[in-house]
């Protein structure tokens, strides 16, 4: 049966001329370099981060720069509407925003459990939750969460970061199918060990515990953030992609 003639509708529509993505952490690490290559992909920006933008990064494409704290069910309400109401269209989401507040579980404190449950977890929430129904009218759309491999695995001192990012992936998965109908796709990124300034201070034994024995780069991240944005992703929902140098396997 070729695709065409399957039941459901088309994964995907075409895409229009100008793609708009939405990636939120976009000021560094991550975030920043899947907005680089997003933009190289001719995807025009909405960049969000929790701290003010000194002046926006200059890409080959057009950039608008948004602040705004993803915890917050409504400042990202009224961002979203800014960025519908500077762009007209939000076709890509990029849920990368992070934090971490390591501790072991014996002396963990419940600020710092919530925190990094409000911003790793809540915070991809209240973006799909205020930009899925502008993907809804347009009838198609790509939704993409960072989460870790901690998230399938575990990792000891993480208690808070682990079980958010566990959370993404229910997460992810209960929106792709929500949302697949309507020719939407939603699937999460797990990264291993990617040097950034998030994982700056650790020291981690790389050969013991990545079988590639070498960190990863954001690049590394980027890459697979813009195949599942892309055409060629259409057919790809309710996926998480292990980029972690077999760390998860
Ligand atoms: P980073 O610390 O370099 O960057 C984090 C970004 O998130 C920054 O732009 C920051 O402004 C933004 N941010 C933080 N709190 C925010 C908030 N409340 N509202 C809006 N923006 C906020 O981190 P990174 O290493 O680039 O991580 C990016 C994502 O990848 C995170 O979700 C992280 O958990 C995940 N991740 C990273 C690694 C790694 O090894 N670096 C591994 C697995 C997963």
């Amino acid at each position: 049966m070729s695709i065409t003639q399957l039941p459901w509708r088309r994964p995907c529509r075409e895409w229009s001329l100008s793609r708009v993505a939405v990636v939120t952490g976009a000021s560094r690490g991550i975030g920043a370099a899947i907005a680089k290559r997003l933009s190289e992909a001719g995807y025009e920006l909405a960049l969000v981060a929790s701290s003010p933008w000194l002046e926006a990064p200059v890409y080959s494409s057009r950039v608008v720069t948004y602040q705004a704290d993803v915890s917050d069910y409504e400042a990202v309400k009224a961002m979203v509407a800014r960025i519908k109401a500077d762009f007209g269209r939000i076709d890509v989401l990029i849920n990368n925003a992070g934090i971490t507040r390591d501790g072991l579980i014996l002396q963990m404190a419940e600020a710092d459990y919530d925190r990094v449950m409000d911003i790793n977890l809540k915070g991809q929430f209240n973006l799909i939750r205020h930009i899925s129904p502008i993907m809804l009218r347009q009838k198609s759309g790509r939704i993409i969460n960072i989460s870790s491999v901690a998230g399938l695995i575990g990792n000891a001192g993480q208690t808070n970061y682990a079980t958010a990012k566990a959370g993404t992936i229910g997460l992810t998965k209960s929106v792709a199918r929500e949302l697949a109908p309507r020719g939407i796709t939603c699937n999460a990124i797990a990264p291993g060990f990617i040097e950034t300034d998030m994982t700056k201070d650790l020291e981690v034994p790389l050969q013991q515990m990545i079988p590639l024995g070498v960190s990863g780069q954001p690049e590394d991240i980027a890459a697979t953030a813009v195949f599942l944005a892309s055409e060629g992703a259409r057919y790809i929902t309710g996926e998480v992609i292990r980029v972690d140098g077999g760390m998860g396997m």
